[in-house]
């Protein structure tokens, strides 16, 4: 039976550790549970970690679903992943097993169901490389897609104009006794360039080229600005870390002010990574 909660703050289901209340809030831990709460409310929102959110200081007017859809079936080359399962957890256990595909998931803190609705990569990959199936509820129950009949691009998936949830997704991987070594340069790589560790949302920005935005952000003297607790990664000038009490509104301010500055500067104008929830 599912147990609705009044009043959860999002911020404790945000890795930024931003974002007021959620008028109602459920867990789910199948795929009738979700179509059960789909079915309660008129207006939802799935969410897996909070990695790619900003959630607005005043919360959320509807019903908050948290995907806990946790499992993992791997019968030869092909996986079959619950939505709300840990994608860096599935990126580092495929590479050691040693699948190829999935390296690049690993130090990604987000759930399966996110990367396949953010269209997650990393290192040239992309989640949508490897994916084979979605299986999708609605409000009237599931139904399957295949990879072939879904069109992707960068950090983006048809999903995100649609209004259901993502409760399983299918990979096909190859083997591969390089792909260990490969997820273990990745991780390295990310744990030098980025503040891993620190509250933030990963990339606030889109690249919009051939350099990226943090490379953009860094060329305009814009790491280390700061609003409020909210402050311009010294390390990656596209992640914004919250050092403490950080709020949405000091995020926008500081996300307008990057934007003005870069466009000012170099002409580029910037477009928005994260997902504004509420905002
Ligand atoms: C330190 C750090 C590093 C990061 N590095 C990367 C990186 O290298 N590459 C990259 O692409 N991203 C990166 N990110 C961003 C983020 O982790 C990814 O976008 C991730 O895929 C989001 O997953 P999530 O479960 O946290 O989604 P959430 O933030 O919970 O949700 C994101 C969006 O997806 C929707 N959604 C989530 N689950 C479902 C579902 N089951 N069904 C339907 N809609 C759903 C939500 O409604 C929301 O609109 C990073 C973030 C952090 C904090």
């Amino acid at each position: 039976m599912l147990t609705f909660q009044k009043n959860q703050l999002l911020k404790d289901y945000s890795t930024w550790g931003i974002g007021g209340p959620a008028k109602l809030f459920v867990a789910v831990r199948n795929a009738s549970e979700m179509i059960q709460a789909l079915q309660s409310s008129e207006k939802t929102l799935i969410i897996g970690k909070g990695s790619n959110c900003l959630f607005s200081d005043k919360g959320f007017d509807g019903l908050v679903i948290l995907n806990k859809i946790d499992f993992c079936e791997h019968e030869n080359s092909n996986l079959r992943v619950g939505a709300g399962y840990n994608f860096s957890r599935l990126g580092a256990q495929t590479a050691r097993d040693g699948w190829k595909g999935l390296e690049f998931a690993s130090g990604i803190p987000g759930t399966v169901g996110g990367a396949v609705f953010m269209n997650a990569g990393a290192g040239g990959s992309e989640t949508c490389d490897v994916l084979t199936h979605v299986e999708y509820a609605t409000k009237d129950g599931i139904q399957i897609f295949a990879r072939k009949d879904l069109s992707f691009t960068y950090r983006t998936s048809p999903f995100q104009s649609m209004c259901g949830a993502i409760v399983a997704a299918k990979f096909e991987l190859t083997k591969c006794s390089d792909a260990r070594q490969h997820q273990l340069d990745l991780v390295r790589y990310r744990t030098n360039t980025q503040p891993y560790g620190e509250k933030t949302c990963g990339c606030v920005f889109r690249n919009p080229g051939k350099m990226g935005a943090g490379a953009l952000i860094e060329k305009c003297g814009l790491k280390g600005l700061s609003i409020g607790d909210m402050e311009v990664s010294l390390l990656h000038g596209n992640f914004m870390v919250n050092k403490g009490q950080g709020t949405a509104a000091q995020a926008l301010e500081l996300i307008e002010k990057v934007y003005e500055v870069v466009k000012e500067k170099t002409g580029e104008e910037l477009q928005i990574e994260v997902r504004k929830i509420g905002i």
